[in-house]
């Protein structure tokens, strides 16, 4: 642990007061998350002592132990004792009702935030907006100029990130909208959950096994199967991925939101939705293979540090204005980038990858390599 780290650690200090609230500084996370860009992650919680005790399974705010009671291998077979698989730390306090995790570069003067919670009972009653303010006060002290988001996936993130946008025009805020605007409106708030890797209770998982209860289910993924053993056939230096960064494939036979396909980064699983199967059969092989590439994209930036090497090359990743294809933020224009040197689907698109934006094309080609897989 460096010293940065270590001060954090100890230091569980109160910033603010804000009105009936308490905003305290935590130190550092005690999450683990696959991607950092290179600072400690720490973390801002909002304390309010009128709040009763979170119930025990809420998750990240009560420590949660995860005990097995079958053996892996012979899932039938029970254990005589049962064993500690996993173990999510939760914060110690009662009165705890939202966190914000995030790094700053005080250096380059941005912020990355990695996950947002409020707990489950509190939603809808404006904590998540008392914080960030905090967060925001705290970070322009810390003189950051520019916060990314990362991925949202909650239209309900994406408003608050345009109230930040006019409550703070100097910083500039940025994020990525990963959920269907039309249908997900209403939904409460459920935000991707944060990896609690760096666990040696942590389980290695294997290919996920899906329960097929409907004979949707078993064709969805069957055709799933099929279409990423064809794919590995072909892109055979892809295959360097599986058990990496993709531990399996699976076939979704009910649609959500708007996405023919996404990686899950928590268990590194690729899905594919119907809307993949609909848009392969109208558009084509290559298409489909370039969106399941966009995929695979995701799942190295998510996995291998790759932004040190972007800031030592001089690029700029927050210049949402200038990625390469219009892509919305640095994770996507990675994938993208990706897809494009990898399956080759429209030769004129890598051309001017490399005539417009060689210096991504070099990041992601050197990321690539870090996996195994050159392209
Ligand atoms: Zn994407």
């Amino acid at each position: 642990m460096d010293r940065a780290v270590a001060e954090m650690v100890v230091a569980a200090a109160r910033l603010a007061t804000a009105g009936k609230y308490a905003i305290e500084y935590m130190g550092k996370s005690p999450l683990g998350y696959n991607r950092t860009f290179g600072q400690p992650i720490e973390r801002l919680v909002l304390i309010d002592e009128r709040i009763p005790p979170p119930a025990k399974g809420d998750q990240y705010f009560k420590t949660i132990e995860k005990w097995r009671h079958t053996s892996k291998r012979r899932p039938y077979k029970r254990l005589k004792k049962p064993v500690l698989d996993e173990v999510i730390p939760g914060i110690e306090s009662d009165y705890a009702a939202a966190f914000i995790d995030f790094e700053i570069n005080t250096k380059s003067k941005w912020s990355y935030i990695h996950y947002i919670n409020t707990r489950r009972d509190l939603s809808g009653r404006n904590y998540m907006t008392v914080l960030m303010d905090e967060f925001y006060k705290y970070a322009s002290k810390k003189g950051v100029r520019s916060i990314n988001w990362g991925k949202m996936m909650h239209p309900k993130v994406s408003r608050l990130l345009k109230k930040m946008q006019k409550r703070y025009p100097k910083i500039s805020s940025s994020g990525g909208k990963n959920f269907d605007p039309k249908t997900e409106i209403d939904k409460p708030l459920d935000l991707s959950d944060p990896r609690t890797s760096d666990d040696p209770f942590q389980p290695r998982q294997g290919p996920r096994i899906v329960s097929m209860s409907s004979a949707a289910d078993v064709w969805a993924q069957g055709g799933a199967e099929w279409f990423a053993e064809a794919f590995f056939k072909k892109y055979k230096s892809l295959n360097r991925l599986m058990n990496k960064t993709v531990k399996g494939v699976v076939g979704e036979s009910k649609q959500r939101g708007s996405a023919s396909a996404t990686y899950d980064a928590t268990k590194k699983v690729i899905r594919l939705f119907p809307k993949f199967f609909e848009q392969r059969e109208k558009y084509g092989e290559e298409f489909a293979a370039h969106v399941f590439a966009h995929e695979l994209g995701h799942s190295i930036e998510s996995n291998v540090s790759w932004y040190e090497d972007a800031q030592a090359a001089g690029m700029d990743l927050w210049d949402t204005a200038n990625l390469p294809f219009g892509q919305p933020n640095m994770d996507e224009a990675f994938a993208e980038c990706f897809a494009i040197l990898s399956v080759r689907s429209d030769p004129g698109d890598a051309k001017r990858l490399a005539a417009k934006w060689p210096q991504w094309e070099t990041l992601v080609r050197d990321t690539a390599a870090k996996v195994g897989v050159k392209l």
